[in-house]
């Protein structure tokens, strides 16, 4: 067994320990960064769609060529009601996710991080205080013994770290997003990501991400599911405004998989361990958008490490609500999703097209869910 010994070992190569990685390793701390993927940033599972709200918060500038289709806003539909949202925190871009992760990888690797690809965390040392004193880490078919000072564990939303802890889960809470790739020559608002809220998609939506003129992620999500996904799917292609959209379409690439929604951990910091983007539910509600928070949350985090040699779990949670403007709204209109996806489907879907769409902050929706059906359609309607 191969002993080594680094500042910080970094589990997890997504958007979050990528930026983790970069920053710790550019402020001159000796970093490995491990992900049990083959390869980095493949095979994508994500829509690929990004706001461009928090880009001044990034240490760095994207390259243009990174944007790649440029996103002017949203579109909600709900039956025959649609609300265009444009601009400011609507506005963004579609990305392909496997070249801005190489991207990102070569800037923690230009900054002298060592990362590790097909290296899987196995197991912990650690103590009650869950101070760790060293990690197992399958190289392939060796066995590395690590010895790091601290931990980033950005391994996503069933983080491999916490369950090797034995940290109980504060609130199990995710959803699955059935995500396909697809082409066709019909595809309409080109410049809008479009949402649709309906029974094809219970506690959840359906979606058209367009990447192109003639290429889309679409998909659906839900939290509560009781069927299996590709029958929602089904369900969502068949309805008007979504089939003319994909007549003659063929599916390229199958990119769905599990996301964050409810907290799974109470604290963001256990030990000498840190738990950052899906590990610690750093992504925004209702779309659980998380690739720019992550590399956002990933810097601030690698930035809290290098500059200090005293933690607290408060300081690290106030330095991401401070800087990831809007995520205490995010917490209040996740609280308020839950009541609603328990609600009969006259009432969850206008409430959750009001929620979504921004038509009604959290605290009228608290106001607006004890009324009849009918009362609430009616406040919509005044409000459009
Ligand atoms: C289907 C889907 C669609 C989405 N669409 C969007 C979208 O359009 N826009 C958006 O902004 N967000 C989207 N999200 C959310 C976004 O993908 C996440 O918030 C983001 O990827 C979080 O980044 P992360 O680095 O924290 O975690 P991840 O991207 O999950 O990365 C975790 C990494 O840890 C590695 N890992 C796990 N266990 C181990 C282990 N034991 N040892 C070593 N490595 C390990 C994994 O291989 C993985 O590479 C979507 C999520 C899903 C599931």
């Amino acid at each position: 067994m191969n002993n080594l010994t680094c500042d910080v070992l970094v589990v997890g190569a997504g958007p979050a320990g990528l930026s983790a990685a970069y920053s710790l390793a550019k402020a001159g701390k000796k970093v490995i960064c491990i992900d049990k993927k083959e390869k980095i940033g493949e095979p994508v599972r994500c829509a690929e769609g990004i706001g461009s709200y928090l880009f001044n918060k990034l240490p760095f500038k994207i390259p243009k060529n990174l944007l790649e289709w440029r996103i002017d806003g949203l579109k909600f539909n709900y039956s025959d009601l649609t609300i265009t949202r444009k601009g400011g925190q609507w506005a963004g871009f579609s990305i392909n996710r496997t070249i801005f992760e190489n991207w990102l990888l070569k800037k923690a690797v230009d900054n002298n991080a060592t990362i590790w690809t097909n290296s899987s965390l196995s197991d912990l040392n650690f103590d009650s205080n869950f101070f760790v004193s060293g990690a197992k880490i399958k190289k392939g078919n060796k066995l590395l013994h690590v010895f790091p000072k601290v931990i980033v564990a950005a391994d996503g939303v069933f983080s491999k770290t916490a369950e090797l802890l034995k940290i109980p889960v504060f609130e199990e809470i995710v959803g699955d997003i059935l995500v396909k790739e697809i082409k066709s020559n019909n595809l309409k608002n080109i410049r809008f990501e479009q949402i649709f809220i309906g029974d094809f998609s219970p506690s959840g939506y359906g979606f058209i991400f367009p990447k192109s003129n003639q290429i889309a992620n679409i998909g659906v999500g839900s939290i509560f599911h009781t069927k299996n996904m590709d029958n929602y799917f089904s369900e969502f292609k068949e309805i008007n405004s979504v089939s003319t959209q994909l007549k003659d379409f063929k599916i390229l690439k199958d990119k769905s998989k599990t996301s964050a929604f409810g907290s799974r951990l109470k604290k963001w910091i256990y030990g000498n361990v840190f738990f950052v983007g899906d590990a610690a539910n750093q992504n925004y509600k209702p779309f659980v958008e998380g690739f720019i928070p992550a590399i956002v949350c990933g810097n601030l985090l690698g930035d809290y490490i290098s500059k200090n040699t005293f933690y607290s779990d408060l300081v690290y949670k106030n330095l991401i609500y401070s800087n990831l403007f809007g995520f205490d709204y995010s917490d209040s209109l996740k609280e308020e999703m839950l009541k609603v996806f328990k609600l009969d489907e006259k009432k969850q879907y206008p409430l959750l097209f009001s929620l979504s769409s921004g038509l009604f902050t959290p605290f009228e929706i608290s106001r607006l869910i004890k009324k009849s059906p009918e009362l609430i359609m009616k406040e919509i309607l005044n409000k459009i």
